[in-house]
């Protein structure tokens, strides 16, 4: 086999992003609402102020408003709640996003349960959860919604592929298997207490990795010809005492078995702010009983 094609995640979430940004000027145009996302920071992790960053730069860049608001890492649970309910009420607010990890003092289970599920961007509420399991439309969790995009940029119609996840995590693994199944894919999902994860894998004609192991699945793991979709983000020591971003996929092994697959950094990474951006729109039309205009 000559080498996988390589699926440009960068590139396709450009074009999601413009996407959303055309549908913004038009959802302004006809209905005179302006789609606004609120992003929550507790505390001042560097890496949480990059995500946030980004998210900040991106929403405007596709013509929505973004609201940032930064609270100290000391703020209590029940100042945190207050700052959520505050945004629940505020009608220019479509979406509301608290970046995670929260200290360890706050029970991040108690803050996404207090955001108003209309709102709620991240998709991490139970009540979505709920409704993607039972196959209701609702906000679905960005990576994951990124993750189907991708596969579907190679393979429109998923039907009836044999499709492994590895990873059941809320937040990447076990949403991203709901969305295969109801894209009519045979869904295994398989994780840390898996036997014989490599003969599961091979199995699959779409492989979706979100373990955050670098480099753990190999190419003899996988199918000739599988669509390869990598979410894993690891920070390896690299060259000069730098460090380098791998995947949970060993690419260099697997992309001369791989009929398709996603780099890391530029696959599943930039999808996210991507269908962030998408979810908000998303939000502000349904929470409104418009039309959704995507
Ligand atoms: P997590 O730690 O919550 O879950 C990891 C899952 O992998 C668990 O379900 C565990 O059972 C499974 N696992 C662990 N070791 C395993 C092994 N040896 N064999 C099989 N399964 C194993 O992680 P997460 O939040 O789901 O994230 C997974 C990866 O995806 C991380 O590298 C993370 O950085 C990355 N990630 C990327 C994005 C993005 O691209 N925007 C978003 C979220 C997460």
């Amino acid at each position: 086999m000559s080498g996988a094609t390589l699926i440009d995640g960068k590139a396709i979430a450009a074009g999601l992003r413009g996407e959303v940004a055309a549908a913004v000027v038009r959802f302004a145009g006809e209905h005179g609402v302006h789609p606004g996302l609120a992003v929550v920071l507790v505390g001042d992790d560097p890496a949480s102020q990059v995500y946030v960053r980004n998210k900040k730069r991106e929403t405007e860049a596709a013509g929505m408003a973004s609201f940032e608001v930064k609270v100290p890492a000391a703020t209590s649970e029940r100042e945190l709640l207050a700052v959520v309910e505050e945004l629940n009420r505020r009608a220019d607010v479509d979406g509301i996003l608290v970046q995670l990890p929260l200290p360890p003092h706050i029970d991040s289970g108690r803050v996404i349960e207090a955001i108003d599920p209309a709102k709620d961007v991240d998709g991490f509420h139970p009540i979505n959860a709920g409704r993607l399991a039972s196959g209701q439309p609702g906000l679905v969790p960005c990576t994951p919604l990124g993750c189907i995009i991708l596969a579907k940029s190679v393979q429109p119609d998923l039907m009836g592929l044999e499709a492994v996840v590895v990873g059941r995590s809320n937040i990447v693994g076990k949403p991203v298997a709901q969305l295969l199944l109801a894209e009519n894919c045979t869904v295994t999902i398989a994780h840390s207490k898996s036997r014989a994860l490599p003969e599961i894998t091979a199995r699959a004609d779409l492989l979706v990795a979100a373990v955050g192991r670098p480099e753990l699945i190999r190419g003899d793991w996988i199918k000739p010809g599988a669509i390869v979709i990598d979410v894993g983000i690891n920070r390896v020591p690299g060259e000069g005492g730098k460090h380098r971003l791998v995947g949970d996929v060993d690419f260099e092994d697997t992309r001369h078995v791989a009929g398709a697959i996603t780099p890391v950094p530029g696959g599943v990474g930039p999808m996210t702010i991507a269908c962030l951006l998408r979810n908000t729109l998303v939000a502000a039309a349904s929470r409104r009983g418009l039309p959704i205009p995507l």
